[in-house]
């Protein structure tokens, strides 16, 4: 069957434009190869956080100082706040719930205990508008005995350094304690799993009500809430005092929650998902990409009015590289990176690298260019976009979700 839409990258930012086309009625399938790198976030997005080394306060009015060459100075800064607002409500009707304003950053704590600025930071997550004003003075960390991807003694520190006066609390329950038999069951992923029933939740609850003593607010590593956020709530009504959620080191069960609904909803809206298959190839015709090839369909290929490209940056093998060269694997599309290899790293784990911003080349409509010529029915959107930098400009997410609905309104206006 002949799709309106095929979109190569089941992440966030190829979910996102299958949401959005579908719920304008189009037929679409998402190609989705793998894991995303949303299983590493703790519930947190980023529109802009820092530019030139300053934390950025304000995204709206910094996308404005961007270079012709951002994602966001493409689809321009007048459409941003529009899009942004889109990209909230988006996440909502999927059943995710997140707090924040594209006009104002906040403060999301790392797994590390660092406060970063955020756009959007899941609403059971802990949140810091204003450093000045927090919104606990005592806090009671709850630390889960013999679970090992919460860095405690950093969160404390890096909580304390911020002000608050931290009691770190470490606690069990006899459900907890059975998981502890296999040192691998102790990862967010598996409490979670097991954090479901009300008993279960109960137990947690009797610890923290027991032993949080004077806190105004209690906080909890986020091992709970794989599949929605029922029992989150659940937990947070269980407990005597404010409980809030920080994220802990991947696996996330927060990104993996957003995952799961994003991928439901879409399915949910009539989309199509192809689990596990890749795209490999597919055949163009002038300026025009006809059909995509996927690993599994290869005798079928796909076709469709237009294609989208959402397959990541390296992490995510959208973007590889040998000896020679920088590229697209799938096409073999123009790609912004130094031709000179020496250029693409610098020693030091926190230099800015080179290789960051490097990706696929697009025209002003994100159509894809091959060979200096522009495909006008191949998009690019999210991390394979070159010309951002989610590491050191903290951009990532904002890129994923509002490339993604940028193109969605350019394909169904026919741009
Ligand atoms: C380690 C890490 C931590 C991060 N932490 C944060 C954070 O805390 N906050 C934040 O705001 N942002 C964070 N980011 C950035 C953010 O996660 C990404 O910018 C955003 O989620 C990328 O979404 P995407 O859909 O563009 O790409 P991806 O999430 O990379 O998804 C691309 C998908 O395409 C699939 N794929 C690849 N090739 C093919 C193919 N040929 N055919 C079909 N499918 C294919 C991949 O398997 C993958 O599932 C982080 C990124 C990384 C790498």
């Amino acid at each position: 069957m002949r799709m309106d839409t095929v979109i190569m990258g089941g992440g966030l930012s190829g979910l996102t434009c299958g949401i959005a086309l579908a719920k304008r009625g189009q037929r679409v399938t998402i190609v989705a190869g793998g894991q995303s790198t949303l299983m590493f976030n703790g519930g947190s997005m980023e529109l802009l956080g820092n530019i030139d080394g300053q934390d950025v306060t304000n995204p709206l009015q910094a996308i404005t100082t961007l270079p012709q060459n951002h994602p966001y100075s493409k689809i321009g800064a007048n459409r941003i706040a529009e899009i942004a607002d889109e990209a909230k409500q988006l996440l909502a009707d999927a059943g995710i719930n997140m707090a924040g304003d594209a006009t104002a950053n906040h403060w999301r704590i790392t797994p590390m205990g660092i406060a970063k600025p955020a756009w959007l930071t899941l609403s059971e997550n802990l949140r810091i508008d204003d450093l000045n004003q927090l919104p606990a003075k005592r806090v009671a960390l709850m630390c889960i005995r013999g679970y090992f991807d919460q860095p405690n003694g950093m969160l404390a520190q890096g909580l304390r350094d911020l002000g608050f006066d931290v009691q770190a609390i470490e606690f069990t329950t006899d459900d907890i304690t059975s998981l502890r038999r296999s040192p691998s069951e102790m990862r967010a992923t598996s409490l979670a799993k097991h954090l479901v029933s009300n008993n279960a939740l109960q137990r947690v609850a009797d610890q923290i009500n027991s032993l949080a003593g004077d806190a105004d607010m209690v906080l909890l590593p986020s091992v709970l809430g794989q599949t929605d956020d029922n029992d989150i709530v659940t937990l947070q009504r269980l407990c005597n005092k404010p409980l809030r959620l920080v994220a802990t080191l991947p696996p996330a069960v927060a990104g993996m929650r957003m995952q799961t609904l994003l991928r439901h909803y879409f399915k949910m809206l009539g989309g199509n998902y192809l689990t596990g298959d890749s795209a490999i190839g597919g055949n163009f015709e002038g300026d025009k990409l006809l059909n995509v090839t996927t690993a599994k369909l290869a005798d079928m290929p796909l076709r469709a009015n237009n294609f989208v490209l959402a397959t990541g940056s390296f992490v995510s093998r959208g973007l590889a590289a040998n000896y020679e060269r920088v590229y697209e694997p799938v096409f073999d599309l123009d790609v912004d990176a130094d031709a000179d290899r020496e250029k693409w790293t610098r020693f030091g784990v926190l230099e800015p690298q080179a290789y960051s911003r490097y990706g696929v080349a697009t025209d002003d409509n994100l159509c894809c260019l091959k060979q200096g010529k522009t495909i006008g029915n191949l998009y690019a959107i999210g991390s394979i976009l070159s010309g951002h930098d989610a590491i050191k400009m903290g951009d990532g997410t904002g890129v994923s979700m509002l490339t993604a609905l940028a193109v969605a309104r350019n394909i169904l206006c026919g741009k």
